[in-house]
């Protein structure tokens, strides 16, 4: 008879169930991963809010150890630490001899398991583990989030001296900001509708001023000498809020997910022609940049202890999620330890 573990599994609406399943089996070029550390996403929430219509599991900010592999795995072994991309590059496709493997996702993936890494294991395809050391889990699973912020970074092409708004500080915004200083920005803003920790980190991470947008709206901050870049990680009613702060040819790189009508924006295109402006979106689908991004934890480029607020276990996955839904200016990152 299998072996048993425990797994989370959601449903809409906000209906959380932690079950007794059986433990996967590996199959070849397969990896059964024991999961030390899983890191509660925002699209976690969507899945509870709106996405899952049938029960689900979900997580996948995963960090772990190693602990059987199967045929045809050459690249961890039985003990490895790994942090698992969300999604890879297959390396054979056009678009991967191309040297885009960012357009790429004919990877194996995860994602149709029956289990995630809300759970005690989970089994991954050899493509998207990177083996790591010298971290807690905890930071570890943040290189998958880390790899957002840094995609958005990459999109927003910072240029020595800009200046940078950073809007809606949640986790992925706030580790963006000491990467918009690596690229050389010469001032960052970081702005968000509440207060609180969000704030606190973001000067700790290196914003030069930092604002709640519900004190100052955005249109009436004294920005230095406008805006060159920004990075939006807020929703889409911000979008329009934020082009008429840019100056001549900035470029707004844009995360964020919505449903229903608010989705749906306007803006004034002349203005955007005339000002020659950029709009463009990250979608960090494969998931990039772990080597790069692991570094960056391990040097204390992006203080992962800071960014994690949370360690909960398993069995209080819906308390969890509850409040992460309730109090969101205390919550950063959330992490969900087996
Ligand atoms: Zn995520
Ligand atoms: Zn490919």
């Amino acid at each position: 008879m299998a072996k048993k573990m425990q797994a989370a599994y959601v449903k809409v609406p906000f209906q959380f169930e932690v079950r007794e399943v059986p433990i996967p089996e590996v199959r070849e070029g397969w990896v059964l991963v024991k999961v030390e550390a899983c890191g509660v996403c925002g699209t976690d929430l969507h899945y509870a809010n709106v996405l899952a219509e049938d029960w689900q599991p979900f997580g996948h900010e995963v960090a772990g150890v190693v602990v059987e592999v199967g045929p045809g795995v050459y690249t961890v072994k039985e003990g490895d630490k790994v942090a698992l991309e969300s999604a890879s590059f297959c390396g054979h496709c056009a678009n991967c001899r191309n040297g885009r493997v960012d357009l790429c996702n004919k990877a194996p993936n995860f994602w149709s398991n029956e289990s995630l890494g809300f759970a005690e294991y989970i089994l991954a395809p050899k493509e998207c583990l990177v083996p790591f050391d010298g971290l807690s889990f905890e930071v570890a699973s943040l290189a998958e989030p880390l790899g957002v912020a840094l995609d958005v970074v990459y999109t927003a092409d910072i240029a020595l001296g800009n200046e940078v708004l950073v809007l809606g500080l949640g986790a992925i915004a706030l580790m963006a900001i000491p990467l918009v200083r690596m690229e050389g920005a010469s001032r960052i803003y970081g702005a968000n509708r509440s207060g609180g920790r969000r704030m606190d980190v973001a000067r700790r991470f290196g914003a030069d001023e930092v604002f709640s947008t519900t004190e100052t709206p955005l249109d009436q901050y004294p920005f230095r000498k406008g805006l060159d870049r920004a990075v939006v990680a807020a929703a889409p009613a911000t979008l329009p809020e934020v082009m008429p702060l840019m100056n001549f040819g900035g470029i707004i790189a844009y995360i964020g997910i919505e449903y229903g009508p608010r989705a749906t924006i306007s803006f004034d295109a002349n203005d955007f022609h005339f000002n020659k402006l950029q709009l463009r979106a990250s979608h960090a689908s494969p998931a990039l940049y772990f080597p790069t991004c692991l570094q960056l934890l391990k040097d204390g480029h992006v203080d992962g202890e800071a960014v994690v607020s949370h360690v909960r276990p398993l069995a209080q996955i819906a308390e969890t999620m509850e409040m992460i839904r309730d109090c969101r200016e205390d919550v950063l990152k959330v992490v969900i330890t087996p």
